[in-house]
């Protein structure tokens, strides 16, 4: 029996690097996981498989966010998929993962890129939360993904930070609001975390970046998602509001 036996749970952006290894891990503790893409669902599908094949349990759903009906649109695929696979739409965990990067100098930041940067990272959050609510039990959990950056200064990721920053707010206000029913709410912050950006073929620019944490080495999407799970757990049932800081020692 895995410590995550008989919950559910969806974590957004799931199809690739840190959501995918959070998936696959809430799964190898027994959770039936919600695997949330937005353009790469044979990825999606891909991990899906590799949760089955490691003999957990696991279905995909896709939508947009950052976009009108997105949480309709996500949850509509979620209740579905909880229902043919758990015969309830009672969900225990979310992770809201998914997110942008920004890159853009401050003074070649649009007003739309910053307006698309907060829809995806801060107010999709905000309303997967309002909206999950009304399937999650109590004693249910929740984690947002936040970022080293806002804590160290990147003058290209100002909208990123600003995001990240609201991001962190769910967990302060929504970890009081919920604390009566038993959820706990927090945020977890990785530093650089090896994904799909070209940097990470570049040896002599992993071993720049890998000399910012404590470790000497550039974190792996493994290395956040234990602590996802660690939060997802029983065993974390008395932290809720909390700033946890997973970028190995970046920030020290
Ligand atoms: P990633 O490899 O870039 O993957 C992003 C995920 O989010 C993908 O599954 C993608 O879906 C999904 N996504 C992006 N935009 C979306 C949208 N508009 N609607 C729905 N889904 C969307 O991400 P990562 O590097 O693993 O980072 C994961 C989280 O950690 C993010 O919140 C990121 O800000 C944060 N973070 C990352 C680092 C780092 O160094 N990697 C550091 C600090 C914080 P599709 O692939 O299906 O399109």
């Amino acid at each position: 029996m895995g410590k995550l036996s008989g919950k559910t749970a969806l974590v957004t952006g799931a199809s690739r690097n840190m959501g995918r290894a959070m998936a696959l891990r809430l799964a190898a503790d027994g959770a039936l996981v919600a695997v949330h893409y937005n353009t790469a669902k044979d990825e999606a599908e891909a991990v899906v498989e590799a949760a089955r094949q490691a003999g957990g349990k696991a279905f995909a759903v896709g939508a947009e966010l950052g976009v009108p009906g997105d949480v309709a649109t996500l949850f509509e695929a979620v209740e579905t998929g909880l229902t043919e696979h758990a015969g309830s739409t009672a969900l225990d965990i979310l992770v809201n993962n998914a997110g942008v990067l920004g890159g853009i100098k401050p003074e070649d930041t649009t007003p739309e890129q910053f307006d698309r940067i907060l829809a995806v990272n801060a107010k999709a959050p905000f309303f997967l939360i309002q909206r999950a609510l009304r399937n999650m039990p109590d004693g249910g959990r929740i984690v947002n993904i936040s970022s080293g950056l806002t804590r160290t200064s990147n003058p290209d990721e100002i909208a990123y930070a600003m995001s990240k920053a609201a991001v962190e707010m769910l967990a302060l206000h929504f970890g009081k609001y919920l604390g009566p029913r038993g959820i706990t709410v927090n945020s977890v912050a990785p530093g650089i975390t090896r994904n799909d950006n070209p940097v990470f073929q570049m040896p002599e620019v992993v071993t720049a970046m890998a000399s910012l944490s404590a470790f000497n080495r550039v974190g792996e999407p493994e290395d956040v998602a234990d602590v996802v799970a660690f939060l997802c757990s029983e065993d974390a049932r008395w932290i809720t509001g909390a700033f946890v800081d997973a970028s190995g020692g970046t920030l020290l």
